[in-house]
């Protein structure tokens, strides 16, 4: 979210926090996020309703000119967590640096196997060469996920770039932004008239 929030260029106005994530991790190292950055943040939940609700409690911060943290998904996510699976990742897992698609690589952002259980780490133990991940030259998936551009202003949108033809990440779940923007191209070219 920093990384995102940070770049000069991002449109963002508030954060839609993923609950899942949420629910294993809990909500309270989003505050200094929200504080730092005065910007609205919701954890939210997955069903349609979730959505709209989390939607529309960030826009009555936006337009109350408040900037807190929130949790729609009340019903899930405990402020807290889960600190049993909290537990349980720290004794398998350590942080590491990882590379995000459109982003580039952020130090220590994700997890990898701890090296006291490398003879667990596939990744070690057996010798299969992994090809890095060519990106598409076309693709502007990271300037989509700063808010800087829609899909739909992506060259590839909807011609090479399809749900059944996936480029890259956002086109392939049916909640990335492109593939969503696909199937309900109708309603964003009524919603950007
Ligand atoms: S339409 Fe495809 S190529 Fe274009 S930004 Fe989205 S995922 Fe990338």
């Amino acid at each position: 979210m920093e990384a995102v929030i940070n770049d000069e260029e991002a449109q963002i106005q508030g954060f839609l926090a993923a609950g899942h994530v949420c629910t294993i991790m809990g909500i309270s190292k989003y505050e200094p996020i929200v504080q730092n950055y005065k910007i609205p943040m919701v954890v939210t939940g997955f069903e349609p309703v979730d959505l709209l609700q989390g939607i529309l409690m960030v826009v009555r911060q936006l337009e109350k000119g408040e900037y807190k943290l929130e949790n729609q998904y009340s019903r899930v996510v405990k402020s807290e967590g889960n600190p049993e699976a909290q537990k349980v990742i720290r004794q398998v897992f350590e942080t590491e640096d990882r590379e995000w698609r459109g982003i580039g690589t952020i130090p220590m952002s994700g997890w990898g196997v701890k090296g006291e259980l490398a003879e667990y780490n596939a990744n070690k133990k057996f010798s299969v060469n992994i090809p890095k991940a060519l990106e598409c030259a076309d693709c502007i998936a990271g300037q989509v996920l700063k808010g800087i551009k829609k899909p739909f202003e992506c060259s590839q949108f909807g011609k090479a770039c399809t749900p059944l033809n996936p480029l890259e990440a956002p086109m392939v779940s049916s909640e990335g932004a492109c593939a969503a923007y696909y199937h309900f191209a109708e309603t964003v070219e009524e919603v950007e008239i």
